[in-house]
């Protein structure tokens, strides 16, 4: 369902991805682990576009893009295919929940608003956060404020669900009921791409796990293969750090 082939990202003169191949099912749940530095958020965001490659192509469902040439209709188009839940939630402070998620409704996908607020209250009741939903951002907790964010990701509908770190700028005591709400998304077999630092998370929810270092994928295979039984020398050494 998605095919990404020969994505290269270069900031001046540095290389964040290196050609990066890799294939994803429907319904597949990948997670992506390795150092900072190492080109993970960099692989989620030319995925839409939030940063633009240089070169490859991305295939996801029936949108199809070559990223030298890219036109403002294929980069809406993939955006559209494709939903993302940020490190630092990233809502509009300004707006009230359901407002948050009625935005990408109305402005990306060109629905009546009527119909986005109903999407937006059905979504919120769905993550728990029914009434919260004229709440500003100031007055949630960091994981309601992530679950408003997941909710506005879930709300869209996407093809691929792409979540950056959710739980890195979370209290501890957030942290888990993100979990949670991840968890009951990844149940639907919605197709998952993930950057995480929980391993016990990515063990339990992934098909896959995708080790990144220096912008190229160094090992992929499910959880046993690369969380018990590591091949790549940098593989074992980045879990030796973050067990
Ligand atoms: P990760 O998510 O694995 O920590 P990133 O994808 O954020 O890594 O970054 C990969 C590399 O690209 C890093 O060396 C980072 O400094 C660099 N980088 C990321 N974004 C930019 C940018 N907008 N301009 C210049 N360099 C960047
Ligand atoms: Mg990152």
């Amino acid at each position: 369902m998605i095919r990404i082939r020969g994505l290269t990202k270069r900031f001046g003169d540095t290389t964040v991805l290196d050609a990066i191949d890799l294939d994803i099912e429907a319904g597949e749940r990948v997670v992506v682990i390795g150092p900072s530095g190492t080109g993970k958020s960099t692989l989620l965001r030319c995925l839409n576009f939030l940063d633009r490659p240089e070169a490859g192509s991305i295939a996801i469902g029936d949108v199809e893009v070559d990223a030298a040439r890219a036109s403002k209709k294929d980069i809406l188009a993939l955006r559209r295919a494709t939903s993302f839940v940020f490190q630092n939630y990233a809502l509009f402070a300004n707006k009230t929940a359901k407002e948050n998620i009625m935005e990408a409704l109305v402005i990306v996908q060109g629905q009546p608003r009527q119909q986005a607020e109903q999407r937006a209250l059905d979504v919120l009741a769905e993550t728990g956060l029914a009434e919260k939903a004229d709440s500003y951002p100031a007055a949630l907790s960091g994981g309601q404020q992530q679950r408003v964010g997941i909710g506005r990701a879930m709300a869209i509908g996407a093809d691929l669900m792409m979540f950056d770190e959710p739980t890195s700028a979370l209290d501890p005591e957030w942290v888990g009921e993100v979990l949670d709400l991840m968890r009951r998304v990844a149940e639907r077999r919605q197709t998952m791409l993930i950057v995480t630092h929980e391993m016990q998370f990515a063990r339990e929810i992934a098909d896959r796990i995708l080790f990144m270092e220096g912008g190229r994928i160094v090992e992929d295979g499910p959880p046993a293969q690369i969380l018990d039984a590591p091949r790549d020398a940098r593989l074992k050494q980045f879990l030796r750090r973050v067990a």
